[in-house]
């Protein structure tokens, strides 16, 4: 079956789908991004991941292409088209296209807008959680607006591959007091021996994250305690238990950090418990 995408007002084979050379998304990486869950062809917490597109639009002063309930229809409509029952849905809107140049178009351009979406194997997803992923430390050497959903993801990049050559699945950053920003791609969370969930304040140094902000609010429903504060590596690896969150994987367990194992280096009960139930709590449309 073909894999449809939708650019710039068309559905089309993804095949013939292509974006003008001097669009300012390949050329300087300016533009954002978000990506949702499917879920029984469903989009997960499709409402705080538009809320946050218009956010990071807002800070980088790109219009938001098509009113929001356009979108809404063209992200569904994606979704059916490629038949996805589970998977993800990617959204990317960058300024436009115009003549090379650092700064603004002087003439305002329209902002180009691209949505895939794909199937991801649930098995092996849920075969990944069953066995829990290996995360390494790098140091963080993003820019400062990390809390901007930007396609600039070249640091992250570098410490996806890093992470892959070490044999392990993501890269934890640690910013230099020596505290665990984020995942590369995920935001990281720990368990303490006493039983509360940590993982450190959005305020500053990471992306708010959807699946984050569902999940402190399950464990509010699930009388969980929660404290939010940064971390240390070596806090990380004293501690019952590890995760990470992304709205491609849900709830991650995390079995080792640099190469050392994690309580008895297999999943734990909470970070399980969270991933059977964090659907309960999350918003399907
Ligand atoms: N931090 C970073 C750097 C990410 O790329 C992601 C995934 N988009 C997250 C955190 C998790 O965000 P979300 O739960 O919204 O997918």
């Amino acid at each position: 079956m073909a894999r449809i995408a939708y650019v710039n007002g068309r559905y089309q084979d993804m095949r013939d789908a292509c974006v003008n050379i001097e669009d300012r998304g390949y050329q300087f990486a300016d533009g954002v991004y978000e990506v949702c869950e499917v879920r029984g062809g469903r989009i997960v917490d499709m409402p705080r991941h538009l809320a946050r597109l218009q956010r990071s639009l807002g800070e980088l002063r790109i219009a938001m292409p098509m009113p929001l309930s356009a979108l809404q229809v063209v992200l569904h409509e994606v979704v059916r088209r490629n038949r996805v029952s589970y998977g993800i849905v990617y959204l990317q809107i960058s300024r436009g296209v115009a003549r090379r140049d650092h700064a603004f178009p002087v003439k305002p351009v329209q902002p180009s807008i691209v949505v895939t979406a794909r199937t991801i194997s649930l098995a092996k997803g849920e075969d990944s959680a069953a066995r829990g992923i290996k995360v390494i430390t790098v140091p963080e050497n993003r820019w400062p607006r990390v809390d901007i959903k930007s396609i600039a993801l070249l640091p992250n990049v570098l410490a996806k591959q890093a992470a892959r050559e070490q044999g392990a699945y993501e890269a934890w950053y640690v910013d230099s007091d020596g505290f665990v920003t984020e995942g590369s791609s995920s935001n990281a969370w720990i368990v303490t021996q006493d039983g509360r969930v940590v993982t450190r304040s959005a305020e500053f140094g990471i992306l708010a994250g959807i699946t984050r902000s569902v999940l402190i609010e399950t464990l509010a429903a699930l009388q969980i305690r929660f404290e939010e504060r940064p971390f240390t590596p070596s806090e990380a690896l004293q501690a019952k238990e590890a995760f990470v969150t992304a709205s491609s994987q849900i709830v991650m367990p995390v079995v080792a950090i640099d190469g050392q194992a994690i309580g008895d280096g297999t999943p734990g009960n909470i970070a399980k418990r969270l991933r059977e139930q964090f659907h309960r709590f999350s918003a399907f449309s």
